[in-house]
């Protein structure tokens, strides 16, 4: 071990085995060994000891909309990954709408990626889109580094991303199930809410009522029926109804290869506080009741939620009209979802052991990125460094995003980012940002 680099050194490191005092030693990038805490330094190896501020392993967002190139006003890679970085994540994996050209072909993919080399300050990897006339497109996408597909069952927001009926549903299923790849689901039945009350106006009850339970449970249930039929391997993404926690959990139990994902906002923001006209805070499937949040951290408590991400999917603050039927429907999160989950975990009980686990080691595994998602020899030597105690209060005028329209504006959130590190570089530490030196990522065949 005489070429480790770097010691990062803390009473708080997040290992799988939970939080211990100990020293991390960096080589190349990556993490050779978690030795004790008082392990001595090799020469020549530069020790950075944090102290009390917890080590954690950086973040992994799986559901991260940047929008580049194409609606760049909404969001880009360098402002997208310099939020994420100043948030503590690490990896960022894109969704394929929303960018013009939305990634649904190698070329489209090809197009992003080369946009995105130069601006990432963390590692980017690429979801595709499945689109109801793409099933050829599927193959090669995820022969070219796809980390899986994303569908809709009902309308997207963007024209150029439609939805799948029930038929090119299963088609884009079975195809991806051929060649052993992931689908992931926005599942909203469109029935279901074809069927609600159609309410437009600035209160969020009336909102609530357009999107309600019923079409998500619906939604899964016919997910699970034919991931059942099929034996593909899904990922409903977003879950915001606790009423479809029963089916999820019923279906794994039985061996159905499901994952489910929720969001920062549904487990940290209530319907009952959403003020009137607040379109920052809509997205879909909506924020819902405290009660119905409560089943979600239980949910996450006992694994039945796997990941949190942030669905971050900002636009321009003109586009977040008082009015939440015709606002644009997305929550802005990357840079706050770690103070803001962290927050509200420890007040129900939870440490950052599981913090970690939801937000890193889970999202990590969900796509395959096994040098990603923990504190342990032969991962990259990515961390967060965080000052778990002490607390801020949110101002939009620090955010990185492009656009500071942000749900959790004058909250008071625990947990301050202090620096973080990308394969053993110091990439942000106090607000100052290195040059990018992000990686794009692609599945390994
Ligand atoms: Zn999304």
């Amino acid at each position: 071990m005489s070429d480790v680099e770097l010691v990062l050194r803390s009473t708080r490191v997040i290992t799988p085995e939970g939080a211990r005092a100990a020293s991390v030693a960096v080589s190349g990038g990556t993490i050779v060994a978690v030795r004790p805490h008082d392990a001595p330094v090799e020469p020549g190896a530069r020790l950075e000891d944090v102290g009390d501020h917890a080590l954690l392993p950086g973040l992994v967002d799986t559901h991260v909309h940047v929008n580049d190139p194409g609606r760049t006003e909404w969001e880009g890679f360098w402002t997208a990954t310099r939020a994420a970085a100043a948030g503590g994540i690490t990896t960022l994996v894109d969704m394929p709408l929303n960018s013009l050209p939305p990634t649904t072909t190698v070329g489209h993919l090809r197009t992003k990626q080369d946009v995105a080399r130069p601006k990432a300050h963390i590692d980017v990897g690429f979801w595709g889109g499945a689109l109801p006339d793409n099933v050829k497109d599927l193959r090669p996408l995820h022969d070219a580094g796809v980390y899986g597909f994303k569908c809709f069952l009902s309308p997207s927001g963007v024209d150029e991303f439609p939805e799948l009926d029930h038929d090119q549903l299963a088609a884009s299923m079975g195809e991806i199930a051929g060649f052993g790849g992931l689908l992931i689901v926005h599942a909203e039945d469109p029935r279901e809410l074809a069927a609600a009350p159609a309410r437009g106006g600035p209160r969020y009850a009336d909102y609530l009522a357009t999107r309600p339970r019923v079409s998500e449970d619906t939604a899964i249930e016919g997910l699970i029926a034919l991931a059942r039929r099929i034996g593909a391997r899904v990922h409903v993404l977003h879950l915001s109804s606790s009423d479809a926690l029963p089916l999820i959990a019923a279906a794994r139990r039985e061996g159905v290869r499901l994952t489910v994902e929720t969001c920062p906002h549904y487990l940290t923001l209530t319907a009952e506080e959403v003020p009137d006209g607040a379109s920052e805070f809509k997205c879909c499937p909506p924020i819902r009741e405290a009660a119905n949040q409560d089943l979600l951290w239980q949910a996450l408590a006992d694994g039945t939620i796997d990941c949190v991400v942030t669905d971050h999917s900002p636009s321009t603050a003109d586009l977040k009209t008082a009015d939440f039927a015709t606002a644009w429907g997305g929550i802005s999160g990357l840079q706050l979802s770690l103070p803001a989950v962290w927050t509200a975990a420890r007040a129900r009980g939870h440490g950052l052991a599981d913090v970690a686990r939801w937000m890193s080691t889970h999202p990590a595994r969900l796509v395959g990125l096994d040098r990603k998602g923990a504190i342990e020899a032969g991962r990259d030597a990515d961390f967060a460094v965080l000052a778990p105690d002490e607390t801020f209060t949110v101002d939009p005028a620090r955010l990185q995003h492009r656009n500071r329209v942000t749900a959790y504006a004058g909250k008071t959130l625990s947990g301050v980012v202090k620096s973080t590190w990308l394969r053993g570089q110091r990439i942000v530490s106090e607000g100052e940002f290195t040059a990018p030196s992000g990686r794009l990522l692609e599945r390994k065949n």
